[in-house]
């Protein structure tokens, strides 16, 4: 198992596939993208075929979400996907991904082994995309989404971040559309990952905030805890059911003493927490030749020094180095 010292346990595992990204999002890149992580740095596909396997056969691991950066920009993920499918026990799979190029490979991906993807889409207006993403490619984000529910990747969720003067009024017409389309939507605030450090809480659209803007349109009542579980989302269920929208209050409602997550980055670290400091070097272990027992131990290790929480409100805060497209969001 992967347990840390406040006797929370890892059963959820994060895998950036890489760093790279074809939107700008304004709370994550900045116009220019960033510096890219080198090649002969990134773990190959079998190098990560090999982690996910030591995580899924030796330490508990039963959920794999494959996310970046845009990981639908890995060239070998259908592959990644199918290998990690095929382990025993079988882990569920997911991908975190903006959608772009999604309604070419969804149907590839399902084949694969992949049971459900979470689109990122903060905006039904096209012009806002724009601004938003610094890309004009909003059509393709709502082919993918399509191409995601036509091939069973479900339940197909969405993810919307809201920013203030832009599409922080979007909310209810967000959940209007998600609930005729039948995805899942869930709000997560912004949170302070961006590369260029420009989070403000002052600025931030809170969940209090969406909650009041949702419930202009909308009767919601709190989904029973106990449906909840780990799940970092709070749901409520819309107008009596069935539709329901969640809201990761990662800021405000921070969800840290029920985490069941450990992340490895494209470059072989893995971290306890997306505000993680500090990492642990598995690609160094791997590549020195390290048997799995070996890898299994270095992760428990790392795992056993996971914090209490992203330390968030502490006075002494202070933002990790990688940005959130490159620790895997
Ligand atoms: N490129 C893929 C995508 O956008 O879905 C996967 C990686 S992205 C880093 C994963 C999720 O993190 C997305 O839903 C994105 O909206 C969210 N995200 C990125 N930067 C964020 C920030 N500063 N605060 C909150 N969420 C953020
Ligand atoms: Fe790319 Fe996802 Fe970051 Fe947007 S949030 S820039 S899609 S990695």
């Amino acid at each position: 198992m992967l347990i840390d010292t406040y006797g929370r346990v890892a059963t959820d595992l994060r895998v950036s596939l890489t760093d790279r990204c074809n939107l700008r999002c304004t709370y994550c890149m900045p116009e220019e993208g960033l510096q890219w992580l080198a090649k002969p740095d990134l773990l190959t596909d079998d190098e990560i075929v090999r982690l996910v396997d030591v995580a899924v056969t030796s330490l508990g691991i039963r959920e794999v979400r494959f996310t970046g950066g845009e990981p639908l920009l890995r060239p070998g993920l259908a592959g990644i996907v199918e290998r990690v499918a095929a382990l025993d026990p079988r882990p569920r799979t997911s991908l975190t991904t903006n959608g772009i190029g999604l309604r070419r490979t969804a149907a590839a991906l399902k084949a694969a082994g992949l049971d459900r993807v979470n689109v990122s889409l903060d905006t039904l207006r096209p012009d806002v995309f724009k601004t938003l993403t610094r890309r004009d490619r909003h059509r393709d984000v709502l082919d993918g989404l399509l191409a995601a529910r036509d091939a069973g990747l479900t339940p197909v969720k969405v993810n919307a971040v809201l920013m203030p003067g832009l599409n922080a009024d979007e909310a209810p017409d967000l959940l209007a559309w998600a609930i005729e389309h039948d995805y899942e939507l869930r709000f997560i605030e912004q949170m302070p990952l961006d590369a260029q450090h420009g989070w403000k809480r002052e600025g931030m659209v809170t969940a209090v905030d969406i909650l009041a803007s949702l419930r202009t349109r909308f009767a919601l009542a709190p989904e029973p805890s106990e449906e909840r579980g780990s799940a970092p989302a709070e749901r409520w269920i819309v107008g009596g059911g069935p539709h329901r929208v969640g809201v990761i209050a990662s800021v405000t409602r921070p969800f840290c003493a029920a985490c069941d997550r450990t992340r490895l980055t494209a470059d072989g670290q893995i971290r306890t927490c997306l505000f993680a400091t500090e990492e642990t070097d598995l690609r160094a272990a791997l590549r020195s030749g390290a048997p799995d027992e070996e890898i299994a131990r270095v992760w428990r290790q790392a795992m056993w020094g996971k914090k209490a929480g992203s330390g968030l409100d502490d006075p002494s805060f202070l933002q990790p180095d990688r940005p959130m497209s490159a620790i895997g969001g």
